[in-house]
């Protein structure tokens, strides 16, 4: 089993609906739920997690929003999770994602660009950093 960490970003949070339906969609696809946090990120929390974007034009816009509300966390596991948690996210990119993916989490519930409803680890690496960042206390090895 591979382990990542998902997101459920604040706008999917604030939508019953949305979260319910991606909770089922989590279960459907075979991954099971190792750890889960519920928490509201402070400025420097999302700053800290979001540091390789520092500088980018949407830096700004992308820590507000990520502070905007309380947020959902999950280490998932089952064989191949990064890749396979990542196509049911959909691409980054919404405006595009919505005509090529519109099955996807994000086709169906992304807003914009940077308020794309949910995250993804994209590899082993970042899952391993990701998952310490949410989960200091949980034994990776
Ligand atoms: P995530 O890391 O959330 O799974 P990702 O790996 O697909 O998304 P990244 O390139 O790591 O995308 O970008 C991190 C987040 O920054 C995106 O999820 C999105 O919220 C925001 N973002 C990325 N690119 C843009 C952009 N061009 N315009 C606006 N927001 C963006």
């Amino acid at each position: 089993l591979e382990l990542t960490l998902a997101i459920l970003k604040p706008d999917l949070m604030s939508n019953i609906f949305a979260a319910q339906n991606v909770r089922q969609r989590i279960l459907k696809n075979g991954f099971y739920f190792v750890k889960t946090r519920n928490l509201h990120l402070t400025t420097s929390e999302a700053a800290q997690f979001y540091g390789e974007h520092e500088g980018k034009f949407f830096f700004n816009r992308l820590v507000t929003y990520m502070t905007s509300g309380p947020i959902r966390t999950h280490i998932l596991a089952r064989d191949n999770a990064i890749k396979q948690w990542r196509m049911l996210l959909g691409a980054t990119k919404v405006n595009k994602t919505v005509y090529a993916e519109p099955d996807s989490i994000r086709g169906e519930f992304g807003l914009s660009d940077t308020r794309n409803c949910v995250h993804g680890s994209d590899s082993p690496a970042t899952a391993r950093r990701e998952i310490n960042f949410f989960f200091p206390d949980f034994n990776i090895e």
